[in-house]
């Protein structure tokens, strides 16, 4: 009972730790965020690189173990949206953070220039088709919030996306944010968690990036061309970001501005934001009934009573002597005459 507690007051403990070192990061509900002045793309909060593997070990195990017990709850699904500008670090924090999950219940979507077939639809059509089971995780790498960065930093995207006059007129930046705000309101009322990361980088960051895949051959394959034009539109997508951020961090579905410029800190950042949401799920490995609890006993009498000459009754129970049994341990005939 006393190691019970003592759990229960660990884990509690780690709760608060995790909570307290995203908090800087939550961009609170209703405030005016201007994505420059308010959030350092180098932030560390003190920790050096060493501590860092450490804190990222732990993450990933209590992913695995929070994974488990969501998966086999089936009742909440979670949704992870990731968004970067170019070399924010998105592919690595996916592999980094999400080593250790059970690929089964984890999908990733990647969202890049839409389709004729997706364009042939409403603009939260593509993404709603990726949406996690029950149990679930999906993760999108880019997500339904391009519809208010890169096709507001670009007008031509958005008069390829089809839409009557009376949807495009002014004030449709304020109904997307709405739209998306309701969208995600609804799944999460709905049991779907809808966790959201930014990885903000600084520009000089991002140029270093660039300049290593140019002088890195096996980085080489990485760069782009159309990535470095697109850092023309830094400002306007500073200026999209930081709207976006005011607009759309709700008390359901709050956004992490995840500082980008150190791989392994952003890392260590989006695991323990995932955990976080995790935890407050807190989703449980279900319990049997009574009726259930008494088959169970039913069945495991006739396994151990198949057990061959010589072979223990139940290997598992004598190989965990110390464990205390989930079930009552009820003798069966065999067992009785085997021991006298
Ligand atoms: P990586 O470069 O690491 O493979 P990525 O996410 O940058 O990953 P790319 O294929 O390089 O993938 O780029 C995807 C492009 O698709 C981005 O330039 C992005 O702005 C664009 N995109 C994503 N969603 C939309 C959208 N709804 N409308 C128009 N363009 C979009
Ligand atoms: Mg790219």
């Amino acid at each position: 009972m006393a190691e019970k507690a003592d759990k229960a007051d660990h884990t509690d403990r780690r709760a608060r730790r995790i909570a307290d070192f995203i908090a800087p990061l939550r961009v609170p509900p209703g405030s005016d965020v201007d994505l420059a002045a308010d959030y350092d793309p180098r932030y560390r909060a003190h920790l050096k690189k060493a501590q860092g593997a450490e804190l990222l070990r732990t993450g990933v195990e209590l992913l695995a173990e929070y994974q488990a017990r969501l998966a086999a709850q089936d009742t909440y699904g979670v949704l992870v949206c990731l968004q970067a500008l170019d070399a924010g670090g998105k592919d690595g924090t996916i592999r980094h953070v999400m080593t250790g999950m059970n690929p089964q219940g984890v999908q990733v979507s990647s969202f890049k220039v839409p389709s004729d077939e997706e364009l042939d639809h409403d603009y939260l059509w593509r993404y709603a088709r990726r949406l996690p089971a029950r149990g679930d995780i999906a993760v999108f790498n880019r997500s339904h919030y391009e519809e208010v960065l890169v096709v507001r930093v670009h007008p031509e995207v958005l008069d390829r996306q089809k839409l009557p006059p009376s949807a495009r007129r002014r004030g449709i930046w304020e109904r997307r944010y709405r739209e998306i705000n309701d969208w995600e309101r609804y799944l999460t009322d709905n049991g779907f968690k809808v966790v959201k990361i930014f990885l903000n980088l600084s520009k000089e960051e991002q140029r270093t990036r660039f300049l290593k895949r140019i002088d890195l051959p096996e980085k080489n394959w990485k760069f782009s061309a159309a990535d470095v034009r697109e850092r023309r539109f830094w400002d306007d997508y500073q200026r999209a970001f930081s709207e976006m951020l005011s607009a759309t961090s709700t008390e359901w579905a709050p956004w992490y501005v995840v500082p980008a410029d150190r791989k392994w800190f952003a890392r260590i950042c989006a695991s323990a934001v995932l955990v976080h949401t995790l935890m407050e799920l807190d989703p449980r490995y279900p319990t049997v009934g009574k009726k259930a609890r008494e088959e169970l006993l039913n069945v495991r009498r006739e396994l151990e009573a198949e057990a061959p000459e010589g072979a223990s009754e139940d290997p598992y129970a004598a190989a965990h002597p110390g464990a205390e049994p989930p079930l009552p341990r009820k003798r069966s005939r065999k067992g009785k005459a085997a021991r006298r």
